[in-house]
């Protein structure tokens, strides 16, 4: 019965003379996440709308869970279209429309009219009430509420004849790419995905790095962060994920710095690294899965001690969060049951039994002056021998 979606959007409605932009980002991602959808849709952008209309056979389902997924959307409408063959017909076809979507007819329902073509013979007040009573004479059970109905019955009337009465909520947030791009630290863990999917939900398109520790940390490893990546990007679109080696820079550390130090340091030019790449792909900030006391390297003082490297911004969306808040948003967006499988990561490895969980700044960057003669060799290679994998499904 549909062959049309109204898009509704939110927030990006209130952005004034730079609505086009937001509009057309929205645009954007939605041909993007239509583009896995089996069948042919075209888009149209018309008096601060947005529909979109199947050209082809398609799978509504299939076609609501893609639109589910961008960000910007408040809700999808299913649409009826109708061609304008007169009051008469357009009852019947209304008629039609509720005893098909509405098997329970014990409901309350308002028609509200918007008469876009002014030449229509009748005007949206005339319309609600002579369409009203259409509706109570066919079926007896059903009643007006003005205030607060079941069914909230829409009529547009432009070249052709729009009906829904269905809001499908979407995921809201911004479209993807109106607010700049930020670098991911992604790690096959359970927060990373979560903060990733957290900060392009407020329109900010992600790049990402994955530092990886071969042969301490294996090809299956580093496939699940891939597979990790391209979850996230049914979300965001494609996501630029930077591969980069780092099992000379730990080992140089583990032999030069206290263990107990070792994960914070590490930390330390992971950031580091992540800022360069960042500043030359014009991310804005660096984004991280931490969430304060989640483990030693994420206490307050430690989040001074990873900060200390950093010159961007670092966006840390899920810092108040709890674990299980977390788990939950990650089994809702696809990523959890990919995060937990069981392969080693390289903060794991040379973990010390106990390590530091408050560090003194100053201490910290004493103990990295044992790294003066290799480190800026070992970094710079790293960034040199990077591997870009482009995730998407
Ligand atoms: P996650 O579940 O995201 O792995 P975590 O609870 O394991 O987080 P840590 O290992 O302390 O926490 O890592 C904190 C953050 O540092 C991660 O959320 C991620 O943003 C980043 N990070 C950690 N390890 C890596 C890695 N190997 N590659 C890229 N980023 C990493
Ligand atoms: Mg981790």
């Amino acid at each position: 019965m549909f062959k049309s979606f109204l898009i509704k959007y939110a927030e990006i409605g209130l952005k004034g003379k730079n609505r086009y932009l937001f509009e057309d980002a929205l645009v954007q991602q939605i041909k993007y996440a239509l583009k896995k959808c089996d069948g042919e849709f075209a888009l149209r952008k018309t008096s601060g709308r947005i529909y979109v209309d199947a050209q082809t056979d398609f799978d509504f389902d299939e076609v609501v869970e893609s639109l589910k997924k961008v960000f910007g959307i408040s809700g999808i409408c299913p649409v009826v279209q109708m061609e304008d063959e007169g009051f008469e017909k357009l009852c019947e076809d209304v008629i039609k429309y509720i005893d098909e979507v509405y098997p329970d007819k014990n409901k309350t329902f308002k028609v509200m009219a918007r008469r876009a073509r002014k030449n229509y013979p009748l005007d949206s007040m005339e319309i609600n009430a002579k369409m009203g009573g259409a509706i109570l004479n066919a079926f007896s059970e059903m009643s007006v509420d003005v205030h607060n109905p079941d069914i909230m019955l829409n009529i547009e009337i432009r070249e052709k004849i729009y009906v829904y009465s269905e809001i499908i909520p979407g995921p809201g947030g911004m479209p993807v790419g109106t607010g700049g791009k930020a670098m991911l630290l992604l790690s096959g863990g359970i927060d990373s995905p979560v903060a990733g999917y957290m900060i392009a939900k407020r329109g900010v398109k992600i790049d990402a790095v994955y530092f990886h520790a071969p042969p301490y940390t294996s090809e299956r490893a580093k496939q699940k962060v891939v597979d990790l990546a391209k979850i996230v990007s049914r979300y965001t679109g494609p996501i630029y994920l930077h591969v980069i080696n780092f099992t000379d820079i730990q080992m140089y550390i583990y032999e030069k710095c206290p263990h107990d130090e070792l994960t914070i340091i590490m930390r330390r030019y992971m950031m580091k690294i992540a800022q360069q790449i960042a500043n030359e792909t014009e991310c804005l900030g660096l984004v991280t899965g931490e969430s304060i006391g989640q483990v030693a390297s994420q206490t307050m003082q430690s989040l001074i001690a990873t900060n200390d490297v950093c010159d961007l911004p670092v966006y840390r969306p899920l810092i108040a969060f709890d674990k299980q808040d977390i788990v939950e948003i990650s089994e809702k967006i696809g990523t959890y049951e990919t995060s937990i499988l069981p392969y080693e990561d390289c903060c794991t490895i040379f973990v010390a039994k106990h390590p530091v969980t408050k560090p003194n700044l100053n201490v910290i960057r004493r103990h990295e002056e044992n790294l003066a003669e290799n480190i800026d060799e070992l970094v710079k290679t790293a960034l040199e021998t990077k591997e870009l994998i482009i995730a998407t499904e």
